[in-house]
């Protein structure tokens, strides 16, 4: 049955065997490993009822993530719904860029803007169990779901937060603020392709360039980040530059672009200056 649905699945999908295998654990409730042992048993009849649906979801376009509601991020498995997009393996490059500047008994406050699942809070959360997050989402929806990912993984130090990025009441400047925002152009052929189809359109896209959110964020951030405090923000891999000099002109401090491990631009960082004294 699975060697029949990964070539079902092949037109619909770029890895169409280990999409099938997702679904055939998800359907039996094992492991990677539990699917191997178990490889020669017989499916009895709902398990195999319950497996045909998934792969007809699959064949309709539907986003594996979204069939078995999870996804795993940083080594945490979150769950995804259609109101989140699902976590992708570039931003775990934006996680370890932050904290690469985080001290390891540092105790700062963090926020994460646009937080969807909560994969960027909950990581650094987790890392750094001495810091409080701030996660904030304009989708209630989303949410309840970062909610109940950092219940899932006992993470007490993140508050979340009904918000526009950063316009919540504050009670303090934040040494560091993190964001994998919308930063696709509207009208981008890929956004009729694959799984993008299914996630939010507001947590992809973001006007004719892509950067509207992403210079709204650098706006904001400048005004709430400590003297010498940092601002990270993924990108397109063709957007480095462009977000870059956006930053030094509106006056933060040597923004650097990150590649991430396909060796394409990901990240951009950049520090606020040290206030000059009157
Ligand atoms: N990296 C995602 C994609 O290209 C987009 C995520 C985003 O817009 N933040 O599919």
């Amino acid at each position: 049955m699975l060697r029949l649905a990964g070539h079902e699945l092949e037109p619909v999908s770029d890895t169409p065997q280990l999409d099938a295998e997702v679904l055939m654990c998800q359907v039996l409730r094992v492991s990677a490993a539990g699917l191997i042992a178990r490889g020669r048993e017989r499916l009895d009849e709902v398990s195999a009822r319950t497996f045909r649906r998934h792969i007809a979801r699959r064949l309709r376009g539907e986003p594996v993530a979204y069939i078995t509601g999870e996804r795993e991020f940083w080594s945490m498995r979150l769950r995804v719904t259609p109101d989140t997009l699902i976590p992708r393996p570039e931003t775990e490059r934006l996680v370890e860029l932050a904290l690469e500047r985080i001290p390891a008994h540092a105790d700062w406050t963090i926020v994460d803007l646009g937080t969807g699942s909560g994969a960027i809070a909950l990581a650094i959360a987790s890392e750094r169990p001495q810091c409080r997050l701030i996660a904030t989402d304009h989708s209630a929806a989303a949410l309840v779901v970062a909610k109940q990912n950092a219940q899932r993984h006992r993470v007490e130090n993140v508050r979340f937060i009904h918000a526009d990025w950063l316009d919540f009441p504050h009670d303090c400047q934040y040494p560091m603020i993190l964001s994998n925002p919308p930063y696709i152009e509207a009208g981008d052929p890929h956004l009729q392709q694959g799984d993008v189809r299914f996630e939010p359109e507001t947590a992809l896209v973001s006007g004719g360039q892509g950067l509207d959110d992403i210079q709204e964020i650098a706006k904001q951030s400048l005004l709430r980040l400590a003297d010498n405090g940092y601002l990270l923000v993924e990108c397109g891999h063709e957007q480095g530059e462009a977000v870059a000099d956006y930053m030094l002109r509106l006056g933060y401090n040597d923004a650097v672009i990150k590649e991430d491990i396909g060796g394409r631009d990901r990240v951009v960082i950049a520090q606020k200056p040290v206030a000059e004294e009157a």
